[in-house]
């Protein structure tokens, strides 16, 4: 349209032009050497315009003569690169099919054709890392952090290496200088946190956890879950130098991030009662029953009770029990409280239904009643019984890994099986289904609604005197720990 409009113009301007000249016609004179000639201006006008178009069109053919190679290199470059691409493409087609042999011959091609060094050496990593040449990748992965664009790359390269070496001293310090320049980043967040919590740092790891916090990289209650622990994994540490007051203030840290985290109440219990607090310890364990019961808590508990009379306790306990009355772990501390004062009928109460099912399918349920009918009556046979059930129901609950499915008795900050951090829950090992191979599938215990249904082997030990109960209870521990 713009054209058109253009050309129009021409033709209209040269037209009247033309007219204007016309009307107006004159000479033109030129004597030059004893030559002239004598001619219109429109003739001369005509001469001038002729030879400007021919000076222009020569101009151009120079240009175009001019700019000739160039173009014919940048055609062939751009066939040149066309194909380094396809190169590259089929060289990163192989990588992800594991065609070695192939990665290997387009990682050269790419090398040879291509005059990008970061795309060549990324490939040529990668297909040294398949020919299980792991010095000729490392060297290409070192190359890479000396670029700019594609340091990062090379960090993660090297640092993928020494992890699959076991070398967590060369490790740790790729993920640091990978963290500093890109904290943002979520696997170098999570690797270099990892590596601090296995250097035992843990400092640092909150650190580092708060900042992927601050970072979007965690879900928040998550997360306060497992800054317990490291709050917790810290004052450990602190113990173990000395520190009891670090301890403590690391401990009240790590439970008012969870505040149902039993191990965490338990050391700060046990500290309290060095320093004969028993009243805070009452409070503490008060609270943290109405969260999660558990029977470290109830054994602890016990000891903040004043006067060794059995009646007393069993007051004392209620005060424990009526924090979380419907919870099965409150059941079997009064069970045990009941019968230690020997309140016979009152026990089998709590154990036992109306319609003779009992309450819960617990093994320290089946114990205690094994006991009552021993004490109460001293109906052995009766006693067998109970023992014998006991025998064919799981013993539990346990600490059981969320991502394996390791049950241990005791917990422990790591897994011994699948080196999880925090990933124990105290559960019934009946709330696990296990696979062909009677492996337990972890990803069961997060679909059970009351996660922390509480129960323990070691309560009973505590307040059972026992010997048959305690010797069955070692014989289902070991049993566990043997699996
Ligand atoms: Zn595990």
């Amino acid at each position: 349209m713009l054209r058109w409009l253009g050309f129009m113009f021409f033709t209209g301007g040269a037209a009247i032009l033309a007219t204007w000249l016309a009307d107006r016609p004159g000479t033109v004179k030129i004597e030059w050497e004893g030559w002239g000639v004598d001619t219109t201006v429109g003739v001369v006008l005509v001469l001038i315009a002729i030879f400007s178009i021919a000076v222009s069109l020569v101009y151009q053919g120079f240009l175009l003569l001019r700019r000739m190679p160039g173009k014919i290199s940048a055609s062939w470059r751009n066939s040149r690169r066309e194909k380094g691409y396809k190169a590259l493409t089929r060289g990163m087609v192989a990588v992800a099919a594991g065609d070695a042999g192939e990665a290997r011959r387009n990682a050269d091609r790419v090398s040879q054709i291509l005059n990008d060094p970061p795309l060549s050496m990324l490939l040529s990593a990668q297909a040294a890392q398949l020919n299980g040449d792991e010095e000729a990748a490392e060297q290409f992965f070192k190359e890479m952090t000396k670029t700019k664009d594609t340091a990062f790359l090379g960090f993660r390269g090297l640092f993928n290496q020494a992890m699959k070496r076991k070398d967590y001293k060369v490790a740790f310090e790729l993920a640091s200088k990978a963290y500093q320049g890109n904290p943002k980043s979520s696997w170098v967040a999570e690797a270099f946190l990892k590596l601090q919590m296995r250097h035992g740092i843990w400092r640092e790891a909150i650190n580092t956890h708060n900042d992927m916090l601050r970072n979007n990289l965690l879900n928040s209650k998550e997360a306060n879950h497992f800054q317990s622990a490291l709050y917790y994994q810290l004052a450990i540490q602190s113990l173990d130098s000395g520190d009891k007051l670090s301890a403590k203030t690391d401990l009240k840290a790590s439970i008012k991030k969870n505040p149902g985290f039993v191990p965490g109440i338990v050391e700060l219990a046990k500290l309290f009662l060095v320093d004969g607090k028993k009243q805070k310890v009452a409070k503490l364990i008060e609270k943290a029953w109405s969260i999660n019961p558990h029977p470290d808590l109830a054994k602890l508990y016990g000891k903040t009770c004043g006067s060794g009379e059995k009646i007393d306790q069993l007051k004392h306990f209620e005060k424990l029990i009526i924090r979380n009355s419907d919870h099965l772990e409150s059941r079997i501390v009064k069970a045990r409280a009941l019968i230690n004062a020997k309140f016979w009928g009152e026990a089998r109460k709590v154990l036992i239904k109306e319609t003779g099912e009992l309450v819960d399918q617990d093994f320290r349920a089946y114990c205690m009643l094994a006991e009552l009918e021993e004490k109460e009556h001293g109906d052995h046979k009766a006693s067998r019984k109970w023992l014998d059930a006991a025998n064919k129901i799981p013993q539990g609950p346990l600490w059981i890994c969320r991502n394996c499915g390791n049950a241990v008795p005791e917990w422990s900050s790591f897994c011994a099986s699948c080196e999880s951090f925090n990933a124990f829950v105290w559960q019934h090992p009946r709330h696990i289904s296990s696979n062909s191979n009677g492996i337990p599938l972890a990803k069961n215990l997060f679909t059970e609604q009351k996660e922390n249904e509480a129960a323990d082997i070691e309560a009973a030990q505590t307040f059972s005197s026992d010997n048959a109960v305690t010797e069955k209870n070692k014989e289902q521990n070991d049993q566990q720990n043997a699996r």
